[in-house]
């Protein structure tokens, strides 16, 4: 028996740290401006807490820096591919492994081996880079989250979960033939961190199943999401997380993996999959983009990492210190009466832009005005997760108009202290306070993909 105990503290010390340094405002003013209002644009000497991204972010641990050192840096057939494709088989349950230099490579591999141009491709919520690689292989992406994932203030458990009736309705109008496969997160990014249930995920499969429709598992964060159903979902409490991953992993056909979040790696990702001519058509593309099968433009310490990084990401203790700090950091925001995205989300709390900035149209860019005051504020780096990341629609080329307009504060794993959520709490409470004076922005520079990384900013005429 583990003692009792009622805080989330840790299971690690610390033995090695890296100087933070905080900057004066006028230093920030000048950053921000040359960034062009764009926190992805900051450079990271600049910025004092760094919440921008939990991708690639991570500590790593002794036993992993151990690893990096034991890597097999053989160009073919290097032992810590094999080492890694051992761990994916016994703890996800996939039987062929590509490597990736991270999540996109593999979302690049899969859309072209499966989407010709006119599939229609249904998934519970879009994220950015996997519904671009959609679109470039003539795909069409269409949303079949339920409508609470939309909706900041619901309180619904799950969010990630797939609405039934919207899927179905696609298969009505579409035809089987012209899904190639669902696209399913755990958790939803896009969402605030939202989790899909056990429950959801087996009606889901069974559905598909009765169509011949694959479904592909985008598991960038399915220990976290696994987590979700341990504490919420009725009957899961005296499961383990590595038992309800294996049993998502075995509800669906391949995966696609940014280890650079779970998986607890700085770089990182691969393909999954368990059908021999899905494996052989990927395996074939992978030279082309990324490198040979056994590496996929990754080191092989790398790949030694990220074996350790996910046995690791599976453990019970360290999952429920993750996710507990985000709670931390969200529950002292809703004390404090901050508009976020309830219930707070497994990677990150996600600031309500709307709410927020009422007096904003949305095409003042609310939340990327926000990101960029907070930085000004204390040094605080984080992302715009609203207009600007929806990006245009590809027929008409309007603004997508998404109706979550999100500040998201990612917390990067086993990275930072309490005493540092404590800090950006209260500045997030101070900008708050004075959240009438912000005036918005207009666009000066758009970039024709993933605008949100490198489109420059400045304010709007006051
Ligand atoms: C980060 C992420 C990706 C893309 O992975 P990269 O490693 O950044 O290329 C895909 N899906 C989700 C849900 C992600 O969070």
């Amino acid at each position: 028996m583990t003692p009792q105990r009622a805080s989330w503290a840790e299971p690690y010390k610390i033995k090695m740290v890296e100087p933070l340094f905080l900057t004066t405002r006028e230093t920030r003013a000048r950053a921000i401006e040359e960034a062009g209002y764009n926190t992805f644009l900051l450079r990271s000497a600049d910025v004092y807490i760094d919440l921008l991204t939990d991708s690639g972010t991570s500590a790593m641990s002794d036993r992993q820096w151990a690893g990096l050192m034991m890597g097999d840096e053989a160009y073919a057939g290097s032992r810590s591919y094999y080492h890694l494709e051992e761990v994916v088989r016994r703890r996800y349950g996939y039987r062929h492994l590509i490597p990736t230099h991270q999540g996109r490579g593999a979302e690049n591999l899969i859309s072209q081996v499966l989407i010709k141009p006119g599939d229609v491709i249904p998934g519970n919520m879009y994220f950015t880079t996997t519904k671009v690689h959609q679109e470039l292989a003539g795909g069409t992406f269409a949303d079949i989250v339920v409508d609470e994932a939309h909706d900041p203030r619901s309180l619904f458990r799950f969010k990630g979960n797939v609405d039934l009736a919207k899927l179905e309705a696609l298969i009505a109008e579409h035809g089987a033939a012209r899904i190639p496969y669902v696209s399913l997160a755990t958790t939803v990014n896009m969402a605030g961190g939202q989790p899909i249930s056990l429950e959801n995920l087996r009606a889901v499969r069974a559905l598909t199943r009765a169509h011949g429709i694959r479904i592909i598992h985008d598991m960038t964060r399915v220990a976290e999401n696994a987590y979700m159903i341990q504490l919420h979902e009725p009957g899961h409490a005296h499961r383990s997380v590595a038992e309800i991953v294996f049993e998502i992993c075995s509800l669906t056909d391949g995966a696609t993996m940014s280890a650079k979040k779970d998986a607890l790696v700085n770089i990182g990702g691969f393909l999954a999959t368990n059908e021999d001519d899905v494996f052989e058509e990927a395996r074939n593309l992978v030279v082309i983009y990324e490198g040979l099968h056994t590496y996929g433009g990754l080191a092989g310490r790398d790949m030694e990492a990220m074996a350790i990084g996910i046995e690791e990401s599976l453990d019970d203790d360290h999952i429920r210190a993750r996710v507990g700090q985000v709670f931390y950091l969200g529950d002292k925001l809703v004390e404090a009466g901050i508009p976020v995205v309830r219930p707070i989300g497994t990677h990150g709390v996600f600031l309500d832009a709307k709410a927020f900035l009422p007096h904003l149209p949305q095409d003042a860019f609310p939340a990327q005005a926000l990101a960029a005051e907070l930085y000004l504020d204390s040094g605080l780096r984080a992302m715009e997760r609203g207009i600007v990341s929806a990006g245009r629609d590809s027929r008409t080329g309007e603004h997508c108009y998404p109706a979550l307009e999100l500040v998201r504060l990612t917390i990067p794993r086993r990275v930072y202290t309490q005493a540092h959520m404590d800090v950006v709490a209260e500045s997030v409470q101070r900008v708050y306070e004075r959240r009438a004076s912000i005036r918005g922005l207009e666009m000066t520079y758009e970039p024709k993909y993933l605008r949100f990384f490198q489109a420059r900013f400045r304010p709007r005429p006051g």
